[in-house]
C-alpha cells in the first residue's frame, strides 16, 4: 500500500501529530573544505502547517518502510537531492508515545545540490552554529538541543594506532601510516555516536614522526610533522587547539602521552586509545 502514513495522530502527550506511523527527518550534513560544519534545512513554504519556519527534510513514515528509507524518500520529493551520495548512518528517536519522531543521521561528502518542491520556500545548507538563532519548526526546535551536531577535531598519535596493528608496518612505517590517514580521512563529517564522544568529524591532525614523517597523506588531513618526538608533537598539537569551537579528540593508547594531552587540554579534551579509532574505521559505511 502506497502512502499509508498520511494522516494526523494524537500522541500519549495530546499533540496532534503529521504521521499515522510516526514521522522522519534526515539530517544530512557536510564539512566545506575550510572546516565548516553544514546542515540541508528546509525552509518551509507559507501555506504549511508551520509555515515560514526552518526544519529538516522529511515526513510521514509508511507501515512497510523502514525509518530511514521515510526519511531518505521524503527528503527526495521535497529536494530533489541524488540519494546515491547521502550516506545513512545511526538514528535519534523521539517517542511520545503512539507518535514518534526518527532523526536519521546521514552525510554527503559536499552540499549536494537541491531543487525545492511546493513545500519548501528555500532550501539551505545552514552552519550548524547558526541554526539555534533560526525561526525553527517546533518539532526541530525540541529536537535539536539533543541532536544538534557539534564540531570534533581529531588528533592521532599516528605511531601508536599505526603500532596497535600487528600487519608488517614495521617493515614499512611511512606505508603503514599512509593507509591509516587515508582511512580516516573517510571519517571526516561522519556523525560518531559513542556514548562519550558525540558529534560530527570536521576536522583531523595526523601526528607522524621517524621513519613516518615524510608519509604522503591524503589532502583531507592535516598532517604534523614532529621535529623529534612525536609525543611533545602531540602536546603542541592539543595546546595550539585550545579554545577552538567544538570538541577536541586525542587518539592515544600511550599511558605517559595521555597524563601530558590531559594537563596540557584547559577544554577537557577526551581521550580514546588506538582500538577507539580501530573500531569506528571498521564500522559499515551504510547503517540501515
Ligand atoms: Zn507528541
Amino acid at each position: 500500500m502506497e502512502r499509508d502514513g498520511n494522516g494526523w495522530v494524537e500522541c500519549a502527550l495530546g499533540h496532534r501529530h503529521w504521521g499515522l506511523h510516526g514521522a522522519a527527518g534526515l539530517l544530512l550534513h557536510t564539512v566545506d573544505a575550510d572546516g565548516s560544519l553544514r546542515v540541508l534545512l528546509q525552509h518551509r513554504a507559507e501555506w504549511c502547517h508551520h509555515g515560514g519556519t526552518w526544519g529538516l527534510p522529511g515526513g510521514a513514515r509508511d507501515s512497510q518502510e523502514t525509518v530511514q528509507e521515510a526519511a531518505l524518500r521524503e527528503a527526495v520529493e521535497e529536494t530533489a537531492l541524488d540519494a546515491e551520495q547521502v550516506r545513512l548512518r545511526h538514528t535519534c528517536v523521539d517517542d511520545h508515545g503512539g507518535w514518534s519522531y526518527t532523526t536519521v543521521y546521514a552525510d554527503s561528502f559536499a552540499r549536494l545540490a537541491t531543487v525545492p518542491n511546493e513545500e519548501s520556500a528555500a532550501l539551505e545548507w545552514v552552519d550548524a552554529d547558526r541554526v539555534s538563532s533560526l525561526p525553527l519548526h517546533p518539532g526541530f526546535g525540541h529536537t535539536w538541543p539533543s541532536v544538534q551536531l557539534v564540531p570534533l577535531t581529531l588528533v592521532i598519535d599516528a605511531a601508536n594506532v599505526v603500532g596497535a596493528t600487528p600487519d608488517g608496518w614495521w617493515k614499512d612505517r611511512a606505508g603503514a601510516t599512509e593507509r591509516l590517514a587515508t582511512e580516516v580521512a573517510s571519517t571526516v563529517a561522519r556523525p560518531l555516536d559513542d556514548a562519550a564522544v558525540r558529534g560530527v568529524v570536521t576536522s583531523v591532525r595526523v601526528v607522524v614522526e621517524g621513519a613516518a614523517r615524510e608519509a604522503n597523506l591524503p589532502p583531507a588531513v592535516t598532517a604534523v610533522r614532529a621535529p623529534g618526538s612525536g609525543d611533545d608533537a602531540v602536546v603542541a598539537t592539543v595546546a595550539d587547539l585550545q579554545g577552538r569551537p567544538g570538541e577536541l579528540v586525542v587518539v592515544t593508547s600511550d599511558r605517559e602521552l595521555r597524563d601530558r594531552v590531559a594537563a596540557a587540554s584547559t577544554n577537557h579534551a577526551k581521550i580514546r586509545g588506538a582500538r577507539w579509532l580501530l573500531d569506528i574505521l571498521d564500522a559499515p559505511e551504510r547503517q540501515a
